[in-house]
């Protein structure tokens, strides 16, 4: 009895330690593993600002809206030069392109501008269609007839499935006589910072729930040439983290990010001009959602006090540390569009117009149509790329340009 009581306790006590052991072992098992706390945090950059001087369509509207914007200094992230067309070194296509994103050749796997993608030697993971990309338009209610009337009959008709057309106010004729996607905001149709980001908002959720591949935004004052795009996108695959545009600084915007406690640091990225259209992959929206999703894109822009397109940059290149690709295939109409050599034309991927009589602003294109006839240009461009349209001139001999 007492030899069994003895061993009774002395297994009782290896049992004990045994168990105290296993505790010890277990204790870093139970923290937290390093990726359950790695949300993207803001990287803000401390550094000094010389002022900006340069306008950009975002900056126009920082600039006009409230003008928490600082220049920064051009090169510290490779770049573009401002507005023109590319430099020597990103003309210099070496058909060598990697959708990658690991090294400096995911920076301008397009830099064309000289001309297209079709002499890239642009890999294509080849099964993208079309109906796999989103395409917002920006509008609003007092540009339904001046601007979106022309889009509609031209790119926007070859595209209507994937096209949406997000506005501020109702326009039950439109919808029905044209077949569009038409979405009302219900957003302000001010031209400010709020309403625009507003507006923005809305066309985030609803690419999100759409379930496409590609995010692109444009403006109505664009056009889009869809095989450009699809060419394009085909060299990316949507689960990588792509942010593809043209950048309208040679260098990052330096924008002051307000944090708690009513101080504000400096924080710089770079961002994609809204007005020449950008693009996004699936797998980067995504991860944007935090910031971008179910109105937090709007008090995401109250942050740094900038307009929409600045506020993708933020989110993406500040936020989410991804880099912007950028293009130069994507035009605004703040750069002198009669640059573009005129049989490069019908490669970009965007196009835009800007002032008529005295300071016409639009690709240097003859076609069917007179400059009275088709100021924007945009008829012109449409009758190269799709001949057989009804309202299209017939050419002699039935031959394309
Ligand atoms: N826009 C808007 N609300 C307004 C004014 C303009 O949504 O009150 C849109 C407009 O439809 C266009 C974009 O904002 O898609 C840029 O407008 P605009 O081309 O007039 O200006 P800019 O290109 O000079 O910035
Ligand atoms: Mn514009």
């Amino acid at each position: 009895m007492h030899i069994t009581s003895v061993g009774v306790s002395k297994w009782c006590f290896l049992f004990s330690l045994a168990f105290c052991g296993l505790l010890l072992l277990l204790i870093p098992a139970l923290q937290p593993t390093p990726r359950q706390l790695d949300l993207p945090q803001p990287r803000a950059q401390l550094r000094p600002a010389p002022a900006a001087k340069a306008s950009t369509h975002g900056l126009q509207h920082a600039e006009a809206l409230e003008g928490s914007v600082q220049g920064g200094d051009p090169g510290l992230k490779r770049g573009s030069t401002w507005q023109g067309m590319p430099t020597e070194t990103q003309v210099a296509r070496d058909g060598n392109i990697s959708p990658e994103r690991d090294t400096d050749s995911q920076r301008n796997p397009e830099m064309g501008g000289g001309k297209g993608l079709g002499d890239l030697g642009v890999r294509s993971y080849g099964q993208l269609e079309s109906k796999d990309i989103f395409i917002a338009v920006k509008t609003t209610r007092k540009y339904h007839k001046s601007r979106l009337e022309l889009l509609i009959q031209t790119w926007v008709s070859q595209a209507k499935q994937q096209t949406y057309i997000f506005t501020d106010g109702e326009d039950k004729e439109l919808q029905l006589s044209a077949g569009v996607n038409l979405i009302n905001t219900n957003c302000s149709a001010a031209h400010t910072r709020q309403a625009l980001c507003c507006k923005m908002s809305v066309e985030y959720d609803k690419f999100i729930e759409s379930q496409k591949k590609w995010f692109c935004h444009v403006d109505d004052d664009n056009y889009v040439i869809l095989p450009s795009l699809l060419k394009l996108l085909s060299s990316y695959h949507h689960s990588q983290d792509v942010y593809l545009g043209r950048p309208s600084l040679d260098h990052p915007i330096e924008a002051a990010e307000r944090v708690k406690s009513d101080g504000s640091v400096s924080v710089r990225f770079w961002f994609a001009t809204g007005g020449a259209g950008f693009c996004i992959s699936r797998g980067l929206a995504l991860k944007m959602s935090p910031w971008a999703s179910l109105g937090n894109f709007i008090s995401t822009a109250e942050k740094i006090r900038l307009p929409d397109d600045c506020t993708i940059g933020y989110i993406i290149e500040a936020l989410l540390e991804v880099t912007l690709t950028h293009t130069h295939l994507f035009h605004s109409h703040l750069e002198n569009l009669q640059k573009l050599p005129t049989d490069t034309v019908l490669d970009q991927v965007t196009l835009s117009y800007g002032g008529f009589e005295n300071t016409r602003n639009v690709v240097g294109l003859v076609g069917g149509f007179s400059l009275t006839e088709d100021p924007t240009r945009f008829k012109t461009v449409h009758c190269l790329l799709y001949p057989d349209t009804y309202w299209c001139p017939k050419l002699k001999g039935g031959h394309r340009h």
